[in-house]
C-alpha cells in the first residue's frame, strides 16, 4: 500500500501494478537455506565474457575456491559456494533458460573455506586494491543486470562522477529481498556504501526506495544521517527499479539515447550489491550466496531464504513446505520482467533475485487481437518510445526501420505489453528487433 506521509518523487511513463502481491514475505525475515545435495554453478553469472573453467570432474574443491577464471576486463571469477566434489563439469539448465556450462559440485558437508582469503583494511588500501577485492570476488549486479561492479567503478577519465545512487526501489510485483536486506542487514549495506563512495571520490549518497516499504525508509534514513547517506522516498511506479528511470526520478537527469549513467555523472548500484562490496574488501569473501524471495499465492510457505549459488530452484521449493499445486508457470525473476522457466532444475545464480510460482488460476489463457491504435502503449513507455512502430516494423522484417525507432533504447520493462488491451506481444517483438539489428551489423 502507498504511504502518503512522504514527499515522494517519481519519473514520467510507467505504470502502477495494481497489487505488488509483497505481502506474500514482506514480513519473513531472512532465512539461511541448507546446503542441497548437489550445487550446479554455471561459468555465465554476469554480463561480459563467461569465465574459463579451472576445474574437471573428480576434483575437490573448498569454499571460496576459485572454480573459474575472469576471461577479460568485463567478467569475473566464479567460485566454489561449499566444499565438496566435482561431481561434473556439463550443460546443465541456465535460471535464464537455456543450457549452459556449469561446475556441479558434491558437497562433502564441512563446509571448509579455501586458506588464504583475507579482507583489508580500506583506510590503507589504495583504490585500485578495493577495486582488485572486488573484482576479485566476483561481485556484481544483483538487481537483474549482473553488470561487474568493479567495471561500474571504473568510469573513464573524462566522466566524471558527482552522485553515487542506491537501488533499492524493488518495482517488481512479489519480490522482496532487498526489502528486507535492508531492514536486516542495514549496517553491512552502509559500510559498502561507504568503501563504494570512497572509490568514486564523492561525499554523498542517496537510496531510492518507493514508499511501499516505509520501515526500510525510516531505518535506512536513520542510520544514514551520520553516515551522509540519504533516503529519497519514491512513488510506486513501475520500472523506478531500472538505472534510468532512478535516474530521472532522483536527479531530473536524462541518460542520452545508446548512453550509460556515466555520461550524466552518476554511478547506481544495488543495495545487495553493497553489501557484497563490503564482504569482499573487509573479509576477502567471494560473492557465494544471496537473499532470494520464494513466492506466489501456491507456495505453501513464502520465503526470503539466504542461499549459496547453485542450489537447484527445487531445493528452495523444499525449503518452503513444496506447492499446494502444480505450477502452470516458473518465473526466475520478476513477473514483469523475468523469464520463464520449463522446470525447477535451474540453480540460483548471482542475477536470482526471486522465484515465483504460479497455479492456473494466475495463468490466464491470452487471444492476440489487432492493433487497435489506442496508443496506451506509447503513453506507459518510460522511454518515450512508440512500441507499436518497432512492432509493425520487425513484423515486415523492416530492421533499420526498428532500428531508427530505437528499439534498442527499450529496456524491456514489460509496461506496453502489460497495458494492450489486444494482447500483442510487444516485449516479444522488440527483443526479436533488438537480435536483428544486432545480427545485421555483425
Ligand atoms: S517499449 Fe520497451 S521500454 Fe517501452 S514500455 Fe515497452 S518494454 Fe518498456
Ligand atoms: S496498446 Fe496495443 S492496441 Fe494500443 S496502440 Fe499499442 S499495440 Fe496497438
Amino acid at each position: 500500500m502507498e504511504s502518503t506521509k512522504y514527499d515522494a518523487k517519481s519519473f514520467k511513463g510507467g505504470l502502477h501494478p495494481p497489487d505488488d502481491f509483497k505481502h506474500f514475505t514482506d514480513k519473513k525475515a531472512i532465512e539461511v537455506c541448507p546446503l542441497p545435495e548437489e550445487l550446479i554453478i554455471p561459468l555465465s553469472q554476469h554480463i561480459g565474457a563467461p569465465a574459463k573453467c579451472l576445474v574437471k570432474k573428480g576434483d575437490e574443491v573448498k569454499k571460496g575456491q576459485v572454480i573459474a577464471e575472469p576471461a577479460g576486463f568485463v567478467s569475473l571469477p566464479i567460485h566454489a559456494s561449499t566444499s565438496g566434489t566435482v561431481k561434473a563439469v556439463e550443460m546443465r539448465l541456465h535460471p535464464y533458460g537455456t543450457d549452459s556450462m556449469c561446475v556441479v559440485i558434491e558437497p562433502d558437508g564441512n563446509d571448509e573455506w579455501v586458506d588464504g582469503l583475507e579482507g583489508i583494511d580500506p583506510e590503507k588500501a589504495t583504490i585500485d586494491e578495493i577495486k582488485a577485492k572486488i573484482s576479485g570476488a566476483g561481485v556484481c549486479g544483483m538487481g537483474g543486470a549482473a553488470f561487474p561492479t568493479h567495471v561500474k567503478l571504473s568510469p573513464p577519465d573524462d566522466k566524471k562522477i558527482d552522485k553515487f545512487l542506491l537501488n533499492g526501489v524493488e518495482c517488481e510485483p512479489f519480490l522482496t529481498a532487498d526489502h528486507r536486506l535492508m531492514l536486516e542487514q542495514t549496517d553491512r549495506m552502509m559500510d559498502g556504501i561507504q568503501l563504494v563512495k570512497k572509490v568514486l571520490g564523492v561525499d554523498e549518497a542517496c537510496i531510492g526506495i518507493e514508499v511501499n516499504k516505509p520501515d526500510a525508509i525510516d531505518k535506512c534514513t536513520e542510520v544514514g544521517k551520520s553516515q551522509g547517506v540519504k533516503v529519497t522516498p519514491l512513488k510506486l511506479q513501475y520500472p523506478q527499479g531500472c538505472e534510468k528511470r532512478l535516474i530521472d526520478a532522483e536527479t531530473g537527469r536524462e541518460v542520452p539515447s545508446g548512453g550509460l549513467p556515466m555520461d550524466v555523472g552518476v554511478v547506481v548500484q544495488n543495495v545487495g550489491t553493497v553489501a557484497a562490496v563490503s564482504d569482499a574488501v573487509r573479509e576477502g569473501k567471494p560473492f557465494i550466496e544471496r537473499v532470494v524471495t520464494i513466492s506466489g499465492a501456491i507456495v505453501k510457505e513464502p520465503k526470503n531464504l539466504l542461499v549459496r549459488i547453485g542450489t537447484p530452484m527445487s531445493f528452495l521449493i523444499e525449503q518452503c513446505g513444496g506447492l499446494t499445486e502444480e505450477a502452470v508457470k516458473i518465473i526466475h525473476g520478476g513477473p514483469m520482467m523475468g523469464n520463464a522457466l520449463p522446470s525447477l532444475d535451474a540453480p540460483v545464480c548471482r542475477g536470482t533475485s526471486g522465484v515465483l510460482l504460479f497455479g492456473k488460476d494466475m495463468v490466464r489463457e491470452t487471444k492476440i487481437g489487432p492493433c487497435i491504435r489506442c496508443g496506451r502503449c506509447v503513453s506507459v513507455c518510460p522511454v518515450r518510445l512508440m512500441p507499436t512502430t518497432i512492432y509493425s516494423a520487425i513484423s515486415y522484417n523492416e530492421v533499420e526501420a526498428a532500428e531508427e525507432a530505437c528499439a534498442n533504447d527499450c529496456v524491456e520493462c514489460g509496461c506496453c505489453g502489460f497495458v494492450c488491451p489486444s494482447n500483442i506481444p510487444l516485449v516479444q517483438a522488440i527483443r526479436q528487433a533488438k537480435n536483428a539489428i544486432w545480427a545485421a551489423k555483425s
